[in-house]
């Protein structure tokens, strides 16, 4: 069994001082923490990817920001996008969903109508979960499960290779910011808040090509890049002009912002040729983007005109203090 190391950052010591006091898993666990998925040994060379993820009024959302139905569409799509992560294909999904002792009556099934509608529409059939109701808060915790004979790792990076980013970041820390400002949601940053797109079919496709690295963007590019250099071993190094913002986002949010669910792979350098680039966008109607390159050393680095820029680049994280 191998786990993988976790970067800094007062969440993740949270997550080391628990896992301190968890007995080591068996054989059949491939790879326990660390990477967005668990790896569990399954028949035909194949592993069962599983991973599971919280969603937390309040923490996560508002319920002003949007509806029930958009809130378990989310939080389903969120969870899924780590099966995306480990290009695994999505086999079903398990919600636990808490509705606050006061909800409206139909709230639970709201929710639940929306979790469904995207599982459906994702090909992850809802195949378990528990209900609750108590406390003063909407919460849903989606585990998501999958099958993959080649797993794509957070920690396969070597100096030298290339990073890569799918689609336009930056849209949904955009909506975010606009809905804490009572600033008007464009459409655009209104959609990848509340219905991300788990790159399932994206992954698959640049699993297929040797890409040896790869994550969703939960946290945000430079928090995520760190993660990934934790897991390897390897300096990144990111070209500030290079990343794709998406539409009206300002390229520091394109760096920072969390929650886009987009891929950030790391690929052997030169693998990826115009042709390649040109046939990604084709087939699915996005950007493939080269953001920057592993070097020797640990951490994330952002360069504009060849200077470094310097950064907060911790993302966001639930318990740092203040
Ligand atoms: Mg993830």
């Amino acid at each position: 069994v191998s786990s993988i190391p976790l970067g800094p950052g007062a969440e993740f010591d949270v997550i080391r001082r628990i896992l301190k006091g968890a007995a080591p898993p068996g054989p059949e666990v491939a790879l326990a923490s660390g990477d967005d998925c668990a790896l569990l040994r399954a028949e035909d060379y194949r592993y069962l990817a599983v991973s599971v993820d919280l969603t937390v009024q309040d923490a996560h959302f508002l319920l002003d920001w949007g509806t029930p139905e958009l809130v378990g569409g989310r939080a389903v799509r969120a969870s899924v996008s780590d099966l995306a992560a480990m290009a695994a294909e999505p086999v079903g999904v398990l919600v636990a969903l808490n509705v606050p002792a006061d909800a409206e009556p139909g709230l639970a099934e709201q929710v639940g109508a929306g979790c469904t509608s995207a599982c459906t529409a994702l090909g992850a059939p809802l195949i378990g979960g528990d209900l609750s109701r108590g406390g003063g808060t909407l919460a849903l915790d989606v585990a998501a499960l999958g099958l993959v004979e080649r797993p794509l790792l957070r920690s396969g990076a070597r100096p030298g290779d290339e990073l890569w980013v799918t689609g336009r970041l930056g849209a949904a820390a955009g909506a975010v910011g606009a809905w804490k400002a009572g600033a008007p949601v464009p459409e655009e940053w209104y959609d990848r808040f509340w219905r991300p797109e788990p790159r399932l079919v994206e992954a698959r496709w640049l699993a297929e090509r040797d890409v040896s690295t790869g994550i969703d963007l939960s946290d945000g590019l430079l928090a995520d890049a760190g993660h990934i250099s934790a897991a390897s071993g390897v300096g990144l190094e990111i070209d500030w002009q290079a990343v794709p913002a998406a539409a009206g986002v300002e390229p520091a949010l394109a760096l920072a912002g969390g929650e886009d669910y987009e891929l950030l792979v790391a690929a052997p350098g030169g693998i990826f040729s115009p042709e390649h680039v040109s046939e990604f966008e084709r087939t699915f109607g996005i950007p493939l983007t080269r953001v920057g390159r592993a070097v020797t050393g640990i951490g994330v680095r952002v360069f504009r005109d060849g200077e470094e820029v310097a950064l907060d680049s911790s993302g966001h994280d639930h318990f740092r203090a203040g």
